[in-house]
């Protein structure tokens, strides 16, 4: 097997995803319901998949790892490192909210590839904002006019 693709081919596939479900969207009059879970796999890949780096402190203060690691909230492979994982389950239990977001900031701010994999993600989880208006105010519509038709 040939060694993985480039980190930054494959952070930068997810984005031409991103651009393809836009412009497809804009162009070719994709259902909402379509737009909607495309962007949500997006938001998941730049999430757990898109390759990063891991940032997780080292032993040595004020050094971090540099292994590579999967996605925004990823750490490499070390066991100590994947304890500092930012889950998200302290977001759920509303624990570490403030940790936790510095936290993730001092990430992006290290990593490059984090912080393409964060604007990834925001511009996915506002697209899919966007297109889930797009499903209700389509199912409005389709429930006003039901024999509407686009010919
Ligand atoms: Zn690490």
């Amino acid at each position: 097997m040939r060694g993985a693709s480039k980190p930054g081919v494959i952070v930068l596939r997810g984005l031409v995803a991103l651009g393809a479900i836009i412009l497809a969207w804009y162009f070719l009059d994709l259902p909402p319901l379509l737009v909607l879970a495309a962007s949500i796999a997006t938001f998941f890949y730049f999430l757990w998949w898109s390759p990063t780096t891991c940032g997780a402190e080292n032993r040595t203060e004020g050094t971090f790892c540099r292994n590579n690691a999967t996605g925004l909230l990823g750490t490499c492979h070390l066991r100590a490192h994947a304890d500092q994982k930012l889950k998200l389950r302290y977001l759920a239990r509303g624990q570490l909210t403030r940790r936790w977001f510095a936290e993730l900031r001092r990430r992006i701010l290290r990593d490059s590839r984090k912080a393409v994999a964060a604007a990834g993600a925001s511009a996915t989880a506002l697209l899919a904002i966007i297109a889930l208006v797009g499903v209700v105010a389509g199912g409005a519509v389709a429930l006003s006019r039901p024999t509407a038709g686009r010919g």
